[in-house]
């Protein structure tokens, strides 16, 4: 019946079985053994002994390992038949041919369940074409089941791996693909992804909350074992799932004709969207809110990611409040003591103290440490104070405001009008953009990255267009300074001044602050004093109100130093000269060293004779140092570009607090 070689009477036959991942069950691999052992049993007239190779590949990658296991065996000689359902199930592209021709020339004989048979005269022909046949069944077959996949996303399907934070529980018994409907929130995690959220708008970087998850041992999202990565937060937050949404179809894949392998790209279509409210998280316009500052705040990021050199810019992590006071003489920002001024390996006690960034790099003479605790405490006492003498009367700011209202609702309405058409205008650029992109049978990648860029900035426009609309200015809000006080103590309790959360909420009601260096009246060492620019605006409403900002701005001097002894005194003394009390007298009665007492006596002639009402002048330039003024040394000063150093000038600076007891 047969002429296949074959020793001791036993045919040894490669038996290929395969079924793809996606669509089939594993009971049918135990079905296609049986179509090949009666296939076997036709072509030969006895069963062969078996060797199986089963794969459960996607078919269309050329590179399985079972294709090299087939290999392999035909090479070994020691079969005689190659048995499968179908030429498709060995390999569905054209390459089979090859390895038709390999097992031909190895003597083994290649019999399919559909008729092919490598001893017809035909089989190269046959081969082609079956091939051929089966490769364009299976574009199709691609194509058809891609046809259905906007209907079964539409209808809760095509769900993909679960996001983190969501459970999936379907109904015992049920089989068949995914669908959302079976999707929940995870109660644990939701309100995580609600502080996640408020972190990231109170300023926390995507690092400070992928810390923060760590600490709490938060499960990460996926398989991994962790730990949290700032990437893995940027990723989740921007799943629109959060805000209620599904989005399908932002990505097609190509076929790669060279390696048979799919490749995602963007798609010019729009995205499909379907709404799950059991699913949202947040509003989705807080989420879009939430996304276009990200955008903001990460651009400089990305600009720096996009510059050919691909260097990033160096963050360096900084201490409260190092990054908002800049030094009055250089413009330079202070930064903590540290040799390198970064706070990684600055000691407990440089990090407490700052010094100006210009002198750290030999371009300013300001010698002087600020004491970030006392400069802190200074700090609030002088919000706390601020609260009290601007909002002791709210009822009269509120009736101030309020006969503004009208001239803020008119400007109001010309900045919705301005957002508005700004969104149009990008939106149609973006429009313009894809209609290029679809006309190009070139590269895309260029446009595909201008389209990007400007859908984020649509995104961002949108966002602003959306916080305007939601903040008309109808309400007039100002709280009592009682109420400011308490939000105040609030902030200083949980208040650490490494965490960009709690910095970045006291930054936003003291945006700047400047340091001024001073000396005592024929002194040689340096007192600094930090000129904050107080702004309670932020607890009242409407935001914009002109009045409201005039009444609630206030600058208040901090001393960023302990009060010199002789300074502190020069009451006490000033009371006791009065009675005509010796220096000796007054020394005993204040229990200090004679020493202070006549410095004290000293400050308060120079005070008198100058006209002065504080013992403090100006310092504005080093030359006056004197004495053993260490760093006389060095009196360069290069401010920073487009700044002017302080001349000593007073006016239109509040006066200098009163520091004695
Ligand atoms: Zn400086």
């Amino acid at each position: 019946v047969t002429d296949t070689p074959h020793s001791n009477g036993i045919v040894h036959a490669i038996g290929v079985v395969r079924i793809s991942t996606d669509n089939q069950r594993e009971e049918s691999l135990e079905a296609q053994k049986v179509v090949c052992q009666r296939v076997a049993r036709q072509a030969i007239g006895a069963q062969p002994e078996w060797t199986w190779v089963s794969s459960r590949g996607s078919g269309e990658h050329l590179d399985r390992p079972e294709l090299e296991e087939i290999e392999r065996l035909v090479g070994s000689g020691r079969h005689q038949l190659l048995v499968a359902e179908n030429l498709d199930r060995i390999m569905r592209d054209a390459g089979v041919i090859q390895l038709l021709k390999r097992c031909v020339a190895a003597g083994v004989r290649v019999i399919t369940n559909n008729g092919f048979d490598t001893q017809s005269p035909q089989w190269r022909l046959l081969g082609s074409i079956q091939a051929a046949v089966s490769e364009e069944e299976q574009e199709k077959t691609s194509t058809r089941i891609k046809r259905q996949w906007p209907q079964e996303f539409m209808n809760g399907g095509c769900l993909g791996t679960i996001p983190w934070g969501y459970l999936y529980d379907p109904p015992d018994g049920s089989a068949g693909s995914k669908n959302d409907m079976h999707l929940r929130k995870d109660p644990r995690l939701e309100p995580v992804f609600i502080e996640i959220v408020d972190r990231l708008f109170q300023g926390a970087s995507y690092a400070d909350v992928a810390r923060w998850l760590e600490q709490r041992q938060i499960s990460v999202p996926g398989k991994t074992n962790g730990p949290w990565e700032p990437h893995m937060v940027a990723r989740l937050v921007r799943e629109p799932i959060r805000a209620g949404i599904r989005v399908f179809g932002r990505t097609e894949t190509v076929k790669d004709l060279m390696t048979g392998k799919r490749i995602p790209r963007p798609t010019k279509k729009p995205p499909l969207t379907r709404e799950v409210d059991h699913l949202r998280m947040i509003p989705p316009e807080r989420h879009e809110a939430l996304l276009a500052m990200l955008d903001d705040r990460n651009a400089h990021l990305r600009l720096a990611r996009n510059r050919a050199s691909g260097r990033r810019p160096r963050s360096r992590k900084r201490i409260y409040p190092s990054q908002v006071t800049t030094c009055a003489i250089c413009g330079s920002l202070y930064s903590c003591a540290g040799s390198s001024g970064s706070i990684q390996g600055a000691s407990p006690l440089e990090r407490r103290r700052l010094t100006c960034g210009g002198k750290r790099q030999k371009r300013c003479w300001v010698a002087a440490f600020l004491h970030a605790p006392k400069l802190l405490d200074a700090l609030f006492r002088g919000l706390v104070a601020t609260a009290e003498e601007r909002l002791g009367d709210p009822a009269r700011l509120r009736a101030m405001v309020g006969e503004e209202l009208a001239d803020l609702q008119g400007s109001w309405r010309g900045a919705v009008e301005a957002a508005r058409a700004e969104c149009g205008r990008l939106e149609q650029g973006q429009a313009r953009l894809i209609e290029a992109a679809e006309k190009t049978n070139g590269p895309v990648d260029a446009l595909a990255s201008r389209i990007a860029a400007i859908d984020s900035e649509v995104r961002s426009a949108k966002a602003s267009l959306l916080r305007l609309e939601s903040n008309p200015p109808t309400t007039v809000e100002v709280p009592s300074a009682d109420e400011v006080s308490r939000m105040l103590t609030e902030l200083r309790s949980g208040f650490d001044p490494e965490d960009g959360l709690t910095v970045a909420k006291l930054r936003r009601v003291v945006p700047r602050m400047t340091a001024y260096p001073f000396r005592l009246i024929g002194g040689t060492s340096l007192f600094v004093f930090v000129l904050a620019e107080v702004d309670l605006s932020v607890f009242c409403r409407p935001a914009d109100s002109a009045v409201l900002r005039a009444e609630v701005l206030k600058n208040v001097w901090l001393p960023a130093f302990e009060t010199p002894r002789p300074v502190a005194l020069l009451n006490g003394v000033r009371e006791g000269l009065a009675r005509g009390l010796s220096p000796t007298a007054i020394s005993v009665e204040l229990g200090a060293n004679l020493g202070t007492i006549r410095e004290s006596i000293r400050l308060l002639d120079e005070m008198e004779r100058l006209g002065l009402p504080s013992p403090f002048v100006p310092a504005t330039d080093p030359a006056e140092l004197s004495g053993n003024g260490r760093y006389r040394r060095d009196p360069t000063l290069v401010p920073v570009p487009g700044h002017t150093p302080w001349t000593g000038d007073l006016s239109g600076l509040p006066p200098l607090p009163d520091l004695t007891v």
